[in-house]
């Protein structure tokens, strides 16, 4: 892409409504632009990394064998108050009338409409195990939305569903879910915990949140420091060895961790000595959630069971805040410069910086760059303008973009371009072939 081409409405200025750093950092990289309180346009920047994340996250949820579907974001207010959220839900559910007088919802959440679906086509042991999901936009009428994408009345949701016959089935669509979710958060330069969550009507200790830790985070966190240091690296997995899933949960579970919502001070402090004790501040970007027959039994979505018997079909919601995750990973990947995108979902892995725009061995070779790195299959933001180098690099330094590859013509004369680490500040003087080597 060429900068003179595109659309990059950078701003200079702080904008003075923006109360942390990532919210700074996308509007001033023009990647969002409000269009009401918690209600946002995403910007050709700010949409090329939301639709990475996404892209990781139907990857992921596939892999672990959830199947994708799209609902839609307008929902009839019928099946909701079968289930008895209508009136549950309160003010966070914006409530529509159609011009025939109906009742109409802007889906805060899908439990009961993929229920109904479900419901609508299997009724027998031999259509499970199931697990549906979609990646839609959801409403809720926050009270404050705040902090940009962070807390937005609209925003988009990755929300699976899991359907299954009986507990032990059920146990493991959820240890299924959280390895997945496990890899998402690695796949996306995160340090994700899963800490223990308000468990419902079921009880068990089948219910966690996923928190990166943040200063800025709206929950309180108190977990066991091993437990950030755990990662499951090139792991392979089985997403039918129920054995090796539970392991992997037993691992991510067993140190504490949890949030104000579920901490226990005594059980903290004799579970986890002092030193290995941390207390901060956490973002929920994903919540895992098994809740048996909640709704199975008031929307009736019975299955067979093998000797005939009809019972209500066990389910589980497993959320990931895909908007949200654009703010957290850059409160978790930022310096006072701008922002550091993890390579997995830089909106470009290249920008090329043309020092001298108009001078003809330095336009050559830009072009010849730019022409070479696309055809190697990176992305490249390719800086054509004529503005000044203190800009240029200002732009790409608050843009985050992994590498910078400067072309000027001091270099060119004696043969060598720059590359330059965004995230290490390491830079390197190198030939073009070498620099296209390197990066491809
Ligand atoms: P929160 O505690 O932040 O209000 P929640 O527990 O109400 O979130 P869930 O119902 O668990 O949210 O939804 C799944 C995921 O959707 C959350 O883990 C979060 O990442 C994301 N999410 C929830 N509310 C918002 C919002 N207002 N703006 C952006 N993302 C959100
Ligand atoms: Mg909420
Ligand atoms: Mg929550
Ligand atoms: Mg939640």
């Amino acid at each position: 892409m060429r900068l003179t081409r595109y659309f990059l409405p950078v701003l200079k200025e702080t904008p003075a409504e923006a109360q942390i750093v990532s919210h700074r950092l996308m509007l001033r990289a023009g990647m969002i632009r409000q269009a009401s309180a918690g209600i946002y346009s995403w910007l050709p920047l700010g949409y090329r990394v939301l639709r990475r994340i996404e892209e990781i996250v139907h990857q992921e949820q596939q892999r672990a064998g959830a199947i994708p579907v799209l609902m839609p974001t307008i929902q009839s207010a019928d099946l909701w108050r079968q289930s008895g959220r209508y009136d549950a839900y309160g003010p966070e559910m914006l409530r529509i009338k159609d011009r025939h007088d109906r009742d109409m919802l802007y889906g805060p959440t899908n439990e009961e409409m993929i229920t109904e679906i479900f419901k609508a086509y299997c009724g027998s042991y031999r259509d499970l195990p199931k697990n549906l999901y979609h990646i839609q936009w959801k409403f809720r009428d926050e009270v404050r939305p705040r902090f940009g994408v962070m807390r937005g009345r609209e925003f988009l949701m990755k929300d699976a569903y899991s359907f299954d016959l009986d507990h032990a089935s059920a146990i493991h669509s959820y240890n299924q879910m959280m390895a997945a979710y496990l890899r998402t958060f690695e796949r996306l330069g995160l340090k994700a915990v899963p800490m223990k969550a308000e468990s419902g009507p079921i009880g068990g200790d089948h219910a966690h949140e996923f928190l990166i830790l943040a200063e800025t985070g709206e929950s309180g966190v108190f977990l066991d420091r091993t437990v950030v240091d755990l990662s499951l690296g090139g792991r392979e997995i089985d997403f039918d060895d129920r054995a090796q899933l539970q392991a992997i949960f037993d691992d991510w579970t067993a140190p504490y961790a949890r949030t104000d919502d579920t901490h226990d001070e005594a059980l903290f402090h004799s579970m986890v000595p002092e030193e290995r004790r941390v207390e901060a501040r956490g973002i929920e970007v994903g919540h895992i959630f098994y809740f048996g027959t909640k709704y199975s039994e008031p929307l009736e979505a019975l299955v067979a069971t093998p000797e005939g018997e009809k019972v209500p079909v066990h389910g589980g919601s497993y959320g990931i805040g895909v908007s949200r995750l654009v703010g957290a990973i850059i409160e978790a990947s930022h310096d006072d410069k701008g922002i550091i995108w993890p390579e997995s979902v830089a909106p470009f892995a290249v920008g090329l910086v043309n020092l001298k725009q108009g001078d003809a061995a330095v336009d050559a070779a830009c072009e010849d760059l730019y022409a070479k790195l696309e055809a190697a299959g990176l992305s490249v933001l390719y800086d054509d303008t004529d503005d000044r180098a203190g800009a240029k690099f200002a732009t790409m330094e608050l843009i985050g973009l992994p590498w910078r590859l400067t072309v000027g013509p001091r270099g060119l004369k004696s043969g060598v371009v720059e590359l330059a680490c965004r995230r290490t500040g390491a830079s390197e003087e190198l030939t073009p072939e070498a620099a296209v080597a390197k990066l491809g």
